[in-house]
């Protein structure tokens, strides 16, 4: 299998008749980073930076967030590079942040929220990342927005956190922004949220969860719920409809994007960027090489008409 990958490592993510597609890496901590270009691809869909608080004692300051961002923009050598703000909530174990435990942690303060709630800890970020920009470009998006009300809050305290540095006379870079979206309310409220972004990235995980009201770990529900489902799909195809409509680049970074044999009817749909679990890339590349775009147009078409998962599954496996 190793070698039958092999040839595609230094290969552009493009289908036979010439359609391209950005393949990129889900990555959550710095090593991974270093390893990167063994992987072929060309760069950073989604940095997961909240490891950063999973072994230490305590929140890592203004400078150690900027070295480690300006140590990644060194590693990536101009390619792409997407983090995302710390994705914090109670269902996570984090040493240095005793969270208050909530009776439904993954409808609670988490994600963007927990940010905006913390705005001290969430400018020291903030403040990094736009140092660290600098020195290279850098996307920057957010998890779990649901409303524009959320985004007119962050970017106040980017604005903030500009003047400041203007202040202290030191010098800092324009970031592409984006939003991770993770909830039903995000994708009805994209339209509105669209003119304030300059791409968005499908965190198909949590939007799956949150659609179906589904938890995503827990294993008695991932039967009856998969990762892939008629509603799921006409979410994404709502998503990509109205990013088109306003010029905005669509990628997708959930686990989703990690399976081959959904590689065809993701490119049919339109997604311009996949990001990916490290250890699948070669796998997706292939897929994406050995794809035919006028025929995922086709399976595209058909898979959004099927009404039940074996339908939708037969669609899938009909393109060969
Ligand atoms: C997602 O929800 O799909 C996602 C990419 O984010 P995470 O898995 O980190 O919640
Ligand atoms: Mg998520």
């Amino acid at each position: 299998r190793r070698v039958r990958l092999e040839k595609y490592r230094e290969r552009a993510a493009m289908t036979k008749d010439g359609h391209e597609v950005s393949l990129l890496a889900n990555v959550g901590n710095l090593n991974d980073i270093t390893h990167l270009a063994k992987t072929g691809v060309d760069g950073i869909g989604l940095f997961r930076t909240e490891f950063m608080l999973m072994h230490c004692s305590e929140l890592p300051d203004e400078r150690s967030q900027y070295r480690l961002y300006c140590d990644a923009l060194h590693a990536l050598e101009g390619q792409v590079f997407t983090i995302r703000t710390m994705d914090i909530g109670a269902d996570k174990e984090l040493p240095c942040l005793p969270l208050t435990s909530e009776d439904n942690p993954a409808l609670g303060l988490r994600g963007l929220r927990y940010s905006l709630a913390h705005p001290e800890m969430l400018k020291t970020q903030l403040r990094a990342v736009l140092r660290a920009a600098n020195h290279g470009h850098i996307r920057l998006m957010f998890p779990m927005v649901n409303q524009v009300e959320e985004l007119d809050r962050v970017f106040a305290l980017l604005e903030e956190c500009k003047q400041e540095l203007i202040e202290e006379e030191r010098g800092f870079g324009e970031l592409s922004l984006g939003i991770v979206i993770e909830t039903p309310a995000a994708v009805m409220n994209l339209p509105s949220m669209l003119p304030m972004l300059d791409f968005v990235s499908i965190g198909t995980n949590d939007l799956t969860q949150y659609a179906m009201a589904a938890d995503r770990a827990n294993p008695q529900l991932t039967r009856d719920y998969p990762t892939l489902s008629p509603a799921i799909l006409r979410l994404i195809s709502m998503i990509l409809q109205s990013a088109r409509a306003q010029n905005v680049r669509v990628s997708l970074c959930g686990e989703l994007g990690s399976d081959p044999r959904l590689v065809p009817l993701l490119i049919g749909l339109g997604l311009d960027e996949l990001s990916v679990n490290t250890g699948m890339a070669l796998e997706v590349k292939a897929a994406i090489c050995e794809a035919d775009y006028q025929r995922c147009l086709l399976l595209a078409g058909q898979a959004l008409m099927a009404d039940r998962l074996e339908q939708l599954n037969q669609c899938i496996t009909n393109y060969k």
